[in-house]
């Protein structure tokens, strides 16, 4: 995991294991077997980097046991880590992460496929109950623990060896509060009844992490793409699946290959030539006559796509005047449900959202997540109402606070 830096620090030096070969991680995970008889809980996070290769690199994995038994598993020196997959996914037993998909994203990669939670996400946690939306380790640490980390390490380079001690007492730490964290979040989840809404919330969010997106579908990820008309992204769709074979080949991260801008300016201007695309302002100089040519075969192959079969955005329809009005209708519904629950109003009602309810205003789409889990209860059944004309929203003058109440009695 990542986080910001702190400086000064009062937590203790660790006991660890390094982990570098499969006899210790074959010792380690039967320790880390009888530890979790009982307590069916693990801590694990990973460290990683996904600055140099297609594919990020698995530097470290960290696991921690109920009884506090930390092993830090040097994954390049091990390689096979079959071992502790199989170990992980057991689904009777529960894996503490904090901030979890991108850990959940690359064991996935590691192992195969996702592996079985159930997991449960301390930052996730922290949201229900009112500990920010995205908090960091260090910060729900400090606030749940008193415990101030040493964040320096946070922005090491991982792939380095031999690890140095603080680099290690680190690691150790990303996963020795994650027990003590997960026992405090639950039973104040518990004591609020939202321990459900933290588990759907934390499956929503980890069980798509693993999801690779098709290479022909990777021009929805790019940036600056409204500005293009269906041939536009028909080209850029083919610049996309492009720039994703390149980095592959080349195991470089697809923006090292080009960036977004020159795909973007490329898409939008369909150039004519392959020395038109090296000319461009946005094409960084040097990119050579193979790759000009590879991406004005690209224009070409855009352009060929007939009319009807050319990429559509999908557009949220542009709110009219009426929908403008109702959409900060919401914003204010959504901000006295947040300040009921004590919940962030982007975690109760992201804006998206709720731009398509405005949208759809007369014919609410029940798949839209507002109605969906925990968010149907909180604020889904607020919205319909208010979208069915049966919300009241005044001004209580004397309680000096916003009421929202329904005008008639839910069928
Ligand atoms: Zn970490």
């Amino acid at each position: 995991m990542r986080h910001s830096s702190l400086t000064t620090s009062n937590a203790p030096q660790l006991a660890y294991t390094l982990i570098s070969d499969v006899t210790s991680l074959a010792r380690s995970i039967e320790l880390w077997t009888q530890d979790t008889v009982t307590d069916r809980r693990i801590a694990i996070d990973t460290e990683f980097i996904r600055e140099r290769t297609y594919a990020p690199v698995l530097e470290m994995v960290q696991i921690a046991s109920p009884n506090g038994h930390i092993g830090l598993i040097d994954v390049p020196a091990i390689k096979d880590l079959t071992a502790l997959w199989q170990f992980l996914d057991d689904p009777t037993l529960t894996k503490l992460v904090h901030a979890g998909n991108q850990d959940v994203e690359i064991m996935a990669l590691a192992f195969g496929r996702p592996l079985n939670g159930p997991w449960f996400d301390t930052q996730v946690a922290g949201a229900f109950l009112g500990i920010g939306l995205q908090a960091g380790y260090g910060a729900i640490v400090q606030q749940v623990l008193h415990v101030k980390l040493d964040k320096e390490e946070g922005f090491s380079d991982w792939s380095r060896r031999p690890f140095t001690d603080s680099m290690l007492n680190y690691a150790a730490g990303d996963v020795h509060y994650l027990h003590s964290l997960e026992t405090w979040l639950s039973e104040r989840l518990a004591k609020r009844g939202r321990t459900q809404w933290a588990i759907d919330q934390t499956n929503r969010i980890l069980g798509h992490s693993a999801d690779q997106t098709a290479p022909e579908d990777l021009w929805q990820r790019v940036g600056g793409k409204h500005h293009l008309d269906g041939t536009g992204l028909a080209v850029l769709r083919e610049l996309t699946i492009w720039r994703d074979q390149e980095a592959r080949r080349r195991d470089k991260p697809r923006r090292n290959i080009l960036k977004d801008e020159p795909l973007i300016e490329i898409a939008k201007r369909k150039p004519r030539s392959a020395s038109a695309i090296s000319d461009l302002r946005a094409m960084p100089p040097n990119s050579g006559d193979r790759v000009a040519n590879e991406l004005y075969q690209c224009v070409q192959r855009g352009l060929a796509v007939p009319r009807a079969e050319c990429p559509k955005l999908d557009s949220t329809p542009a709110l009219d005047e009426q929908g403008s009005a109702l959409l900060e209708l919401f914003a204010a519904v959504v901000k006295v449900r947040s300040m009921d629950t004590d919940l962030p109003p982007s975690l109760l009602a992201p804006t998206d959202d709720l731009r398509q309810l405005a949208g759809m205003r007369t014919k609410p789409d029940p798949l839209n997540p507002l109605f969906q889990g925990w968010r149907e209860e909180l604020i889904g059944t607020w919205l319909r109402a208010c979208v069915e004309g049966r919300l009241a929203v005044s001004w209580d003058a004397k309680r000096g606070q916003i009421r929202l109440h329904l005008t008639e009695p839910e069928a």
